[in-house]
């Protein structure tokens, strides 16, 4: 093992499939021969998620909250074909969902810039991040399909059997109506969550919601974000020269599309999902779209936004060599050295976590690719190599 001293551990949680295969060679090749790793190990993999119960989710989820820095390997949601192919006890839920669950936090998405993938959108020169509340709305709702005339209404009972009512649509045929909900108390994590992490990287603030149209539900959003910053975050936000500013979702979209890059976009539930796979693809790549779960109490876990790259694995099982991306599993690891570096005052640990992304990103400059960037780039002098070259590629980089 390698020289510079870890003070503590980070949670390093195993995964399932490619993306398995990729963490084994990202610790041994970049990793271990230059730092004295120290991990508390959780082995995600779906056969001991199976085998524990799913337990070791839970278990990881807690060394989190101990630790406050983790890095988690892709790993298999199941669903049917999965309880066949790996004979499981029960369909267990997605590990995400579970730590995301006992850490409340919020994700934070931001693709890795390269020179020689143009995104789709010319004026970004920086990254975009977004921060998409992982909790209620649509994604907890209550529907119902009309099948005939009647009256939909809002029913809310109090504890003490106060009620308000209102009706929601009178309908004279078949028709559908839908009810969601969140709370104060997870939309002041969320936005404390944003406020965190934009004067952690010391990048500006947007919010956007339509409380214009929805003068109850997304001014709440609106307000809480407000109170938040202006009794919490303006000082220091004037301290680090970044700005909060919130704006419709219509005219965000506008603005981000003509915009250059290089702030955070904090988006609810569901305007967060459809915009970080909008961002991900016009950026270029999922296989480069890094993800970090911020908590409201500050703990860390690092992770790619892609999934375990299954098409690959079976590939690889049959002996064939990969074109797999190791680029955002191994930002989830420099991510996790950093921010252990940043908690402990270790500023050799932080370097060498910049060198090593500095080091991927010239790799990739220079022209050394897996398969799914060299598709993507329009310049030549390029070569598509399997991720064992791809990674052998930035060690030399690293070391030279
Ligand atoms: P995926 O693993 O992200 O892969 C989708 C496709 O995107 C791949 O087949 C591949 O395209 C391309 N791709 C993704 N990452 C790449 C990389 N690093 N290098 C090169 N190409 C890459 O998503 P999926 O196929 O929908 O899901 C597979 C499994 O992952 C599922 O079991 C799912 O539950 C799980 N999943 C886990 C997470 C997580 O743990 N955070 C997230 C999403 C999905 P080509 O095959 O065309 O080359
Ligand atoms: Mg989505």
């Amino acid at each position: 093992m390698g020289g510079i001293i870890m003070q503590n551990p980070i949670v390093d949680m195993d995964g399932d499939e490619m993306t398995r295969v990729l963490r084994q060679v990202i610790i041994s090749e970049l990793i271990t021969p230059y730092v004295e790793l120290k991990t508390d190990y959780y082995d995600l993999g779906l056969p001991n998620r199976d085998k524990t119960g799913d337990k070791v989710t839970k278990d990881a989820a807690e060394a989190i909250k101990k630790h406050r820095v983790g890095v988690k390997c892709a790993t298999i949601t199941p669903n049917a074909g999965r309880v066949e192919e790996y004979k499981l006890k029960q369909m267990w839920k997605s590990p995400n969902a579970t730590i995301r669950g006992i850490l409340d936090g919020t994700v934070f998405r931001t693709p890795i810039i390269t020179s020689r993938i143009s995104p789709a959108v010319r004026s970004w020169k920086k990254p975009i991040t977004i921060a998409r509340h992982a909790y209620g709305d649509v994604y907890k709702n209550v529907e119902h399909r009309v099948t005939g005339p009647g009256r939909a209404e809002l029913l809310y009972t109090y504890e003490n059997k106060k009620e308000f009512r209102r009706t929601i649509f009178d309908f004279d045929g078949p028709g559908v109506i839908q009810g969601q909900y969140n709370t104060d108390g997870s939309i002041r994590s969320f936005a404390r969550a944003c406020f965190e992490y934009a004067a952690s990287v010391k990048q500006d603030l947007w919010f956007s919601a339509k409380d214009t149209i929805s003068e109850e539900y997304d001014q709440t959003f609106k307000s809480i974000f407000e109170e938040t910053f202006e009794t919490g975050y303006r000082p220091l936000f004037e301290k680090l020269g970044i700005k909060y500013f919130y704006t419709l979702i219509d005219d965000a979209v506008a603005r981000v599309i003509r915009s250059e890059g290089g702030f955070i976009w904090a988006c609810k539930n569901y305007d967060g999902d459809v915009m970080s796979d909008m961002l991900a693809s016009a950026f270029g790549s999922l296989a480069m779209m890094t993800s970090v779960l911020v908590s409201p109490d500050g703990n860390f876990e690092y992770e790619a936004a892609h999934g375990t790259v299954t098409r690959h694995y079976y590939r690889y099982l049959k002996g064939e060599t990969t074109s797999s991306n190791p680029a955002a599993t191994l930002f989830a690891w420099s991510g996790a050295l950093k921010k252990r570096g940043e908690i402990d005052g270790g500023g050799a640990l932080v370097s060498f976590a910049e060198r090593l992304e500095n080091a991927c990103i010239k790799t990739i400059d220079d022209g050394v690719m897996t398969g799914d960037l060299a598709a993507l780039c329009e310049s030549g002098g390029v070569s598509a190599v399997d991720y064992i070259s791809f990674i052998s590629a930035v060690r030399k980089r690293l070391e030279g």
